[in-house]
């Protein structure tokens, strides 16, 4: 008996808040296919300089091997040769990694993509709900919230900053239920927004 498919590539996202357990349950994959002497490929941007350079952390400190990638198109080349290929922090390889991962499948291999699915703002992480859409198999992984106990499918930012991320920042973050999540409030418009709007009018 067979618990994946066989003869054919796929999918798989492992999506959800930080400290959910994505990177764990990646890691966990990955070990058992390592174990099953399947040819292994782990692979992250280079934005996450969070705890190591080379390694794959979760935050348990549980570690793999991972090549680091400034571009998603890297990893068509470098995962060519493997049957199994894992990636960390997908939200921050853009969109093109949904063709990569497209390709890698369609090539015969198993994918598995880790990422946030929703930014601190709770809004949807680009390219992460593209992947859920063309995946086989989603798994959304949820934290428990600090305030309720509730599951908390939120990262709340307890920082003031409007960066989109703040990499290796883990203390700046901790997860929120539905409930209790405090959305930011809206950002002023940028000077870019503003010439756009104040722009003078020609007179009839
Ligand atoms: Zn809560």
């Amino acid at each position: 008996m067979y618990h994946l498919p066989r003869n054919t590539g796929w999918i798989e996202v492992v999506c959800g808040p930080m400290f959910s357990g994505k990177t764990e349950e990646l890691i966990r994959r990955l070990t058992r296919a390592k174990i099953a002497k399947q040819k292994v490929s782990i692979f992250k941007p280079r934005i996450d300089d969070r705890y190591a350079k080379k390694e794959i952390v979760s935050h348990s400190r549980h570690t793999i091997e991972s090549i680091i990638v400034d571009s998603p198109w890297e990893i068509l080349e470098l995962a060519k040769d493997a049957e199994v290929v894992g990636v960390d922090e997908t939200q921050f390889l853009g969109m093109d990694i949904v063709h990569v991962v497209q390709q890698l499948a369609d090539a015969g291999k198993r994918v598995i993509c880790a990422g946030l699915d929703t930014d601190y703002r709770g809004l949807p992480f680009e390219p992460m709900p593209q992947l859920l859409a063309i995946a086989e198999y989603i798994d959304k992984m949820l934290a428990i919230c600090v305030r309720c106990g509730n599951p908390a499918k939120h990262t709340q930012r307890i920082v003031d900053s409007n960066e989109l991320v703040l990499v290796g920042e883990y203390d700046a973050y901790e997860p929120r239920c539905r409930v209790c999540f405090v959305p930011p409030p809206p950002q002023p418009p940028t000077n870019e927004q503003l010439s756009l709007t104040t722009e003078p009018k020609k007179e009839k």
